[in-house]
């Protein structure tokens, strides 16, 4: 399904939010400048469409709380999507909202207007964490949301942040572990990251995860939902997600490829108890999805120094593009003699 799906953002900054979480920066943005017209979203629909190659194409309302914008604009809104959909030109109609924005008549509204997912933006099931991040929600919206959109057949994507104020690895993966259990179609992951102008800036005992720790704590996340059979569609954060990235970052484990970065991370931890293992002298031949080929070097060849100063010598390496090789799996042949086998996500199997 991966690569075969596009998606077209829209991006609807904090509009009906009415909150003030503590990481966000979107109420920083005023007038009309960060409220797009009906108009223009068509405009961007079809500019989009003109250079999408790819034969599924979804519409996604991102940003703020869609399910809180006033009724009449979320509907001209939802027109416009339902009106592409009609004609056959886009397929499903996803929206992201907050867990409490979410009643039976306003899931009436998105079924009537063809919107199939709903993100909810749960960040954490933690209690104090939501509380500590002014989120305004507690878990049990969450689950009362979840319940909801169950009830009603609409499918739902769960999106979480890590390094929250009050959050730690336990606390954030036991969110990872409630939302498996909420079985979502697809989930998001965030590390948090500290955004000139939002109240995290000024709170001087908040201590902003390290980008190793992210890594760590995000390649955990990956592992399990991907185990769960759950679709991640993205791990670090877009223009299009909860702030405007545009903005200036002050501090948090930041990186350009967030999501690369952990997905070679992951690689790495997975194929080096197998190299140990054989005990490579000469060289690893590999081969793996093309989609997934970067992730064995890693970025600027990081995965390969890894590789090299843990396994104590120098070890060529040929990788090898495969179309036939399903996603997070290797296979390979160490020093042209002893064949591998590994799944990334589930290297004990
Ligand atoms: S993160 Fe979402 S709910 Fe929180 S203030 Fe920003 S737009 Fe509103």
């Amino acid at each position: 399904m991966k690569g075969e799906r596009g998606i077209i953002p829209i991006f609807i900054p904090h509009m009906g939010c009415g909150h003030a979480c503590i990481f966000c920066n979107q109420h920083t943005i005023t007038g009309d400048a960060g409220q797009p017209s009906p108009e223009s979203i068509h405009h961007e629909i079809e500019s989009c469409l003109k250079t999408m190659r790819q034969p599924i194409k979804e519409l996604a309302f991102y940003g703020g709380s869609f399910t809180g914008i006033d009724e009449r604009l979320q509907i001209q809104y939802l027109e416009v999507a339902k009106a592409f959909q009609d004609a056959g030109e886009i397929g499903r109609i996803r929206v992201s909202t907050r867990p409490d924005y979410i009643d039976d008549a306003i899931i009436e509204r998105l079924k009537n207007y063809g919107v199939s997912l709903v993100e909810l933006g749960c960040q954490s099931f933690d209690d104090r964490v939501l509380s500590l991040s002014k989120r305004g929600h507690d878990s049990l919206a969450i689950d009362r949301a979840v319940s909801l959109l169950k009830t009603h057949g609409l499918a739902f994507g769960v999106q979480l942040m890590y390094g929250l104020p009050g959050d730690d690895d336990t606390r954030f993966l036991n969110s990872v572990d409630r939302a498996i259990a909420l079985a979502p179609e697809c989930v998001r992951i965030y590390p948090t990251l500290v955004i000139r102008g939002t109240e995290l800036e000024t709170l001087e005992s908040y201590h902003a995860p390290t980008l190793e720790a992210a890594t760590r704590a995000s390649a955990e996340a990956v592992r399990r939902f991907s185990r769960a059979g759950i679709d991640i569609i993205r791990i670090g954060l877009q223009k299009t997600d909860l702030i405007d990235f545009d903005a200036e970052v002050k501090d948090g484990p930041l990186h350009p490829a967030f999501g690369a970065w952990v997905m070679s991370f992951l690689f790495f931890e997975a194929l080096l108890p197998e190299f140990k293992r054989l005990n490579p002298n000469d060289r690893i031949l590999i081969r793996v999805h093309p989609s997934q080929a970067s992730y064995i070097s890693g970025q600027e060849r990081i995965n390969i120094t890894r590789f090299e100063a843990a396994l104590g010598r120098g070890v060529r390496f040929k990788i090898s593009a495969d179309a036939t090789v399903r996603r997070d799996e290797v296979w390979g042949v160490i020093d042209d003699k002893t064949a591998f086998h590994i799944h990334i996500m589930n290297p004990e199997v």
